[in-house]
């Protein structure tokens, strides 16, 4: 599963460096927490997801249409690993951290980095 855990994707380093410009500090992949989340700023108990499309089953995005050859095997593989991301969110939640997924294909408006900003944002 070589391209679900693959580390410091495309869609990882906008968020990496939008948030080094806003000045937030982050932690990567920090393997104590579940789900190893991609994005970990510490001071606010934020964990962030960097989600492609495909992989992650974003609902109603073309970027997540199954391929029509080996429907059923994808349909299942994909089904797997939503389900595997629901139950690191919960994971996550007991222990007291919020869970900010961000998919691929929102990086291309700047509205889900702005509503990231928000979370990590003293007020
Ligand atoms: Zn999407």
């Amino acid at each position: 599963m070589a391209a679900i855990s693959s580390k410091n994707t495309t869609p990882e380093l906008i968020v990496r460096r939008f948030l080094r410009a806003k000045g937030v500090r982050y932690r990567l992949h920090v393997p104590t927490l579940p789900g190893r989340p991609d994005i970990v700023v510490a001071d606010h108990r934020l964990a962030v997801f960097v989600n492609g499309c495909f992989w992650h089953g974003h609902s109603n995005c073309k970027r997540a249409a199954l391929p029509s050859t080996n429907a059923v095997f994808w349909k299942n593989k994909i089904r797997s690993n939503v389900a595997r991301d629901r139950r690191t969110a919960s994971s996550l939640r007991r222990e007291g951290w919020k869970v900010f997924n961000l998919w691929q294909c929102s990086l291309r408006r700047p509205t889900s980095l702005v509503r990231l900003l928000a979370q990590v944002s003293d007020k």
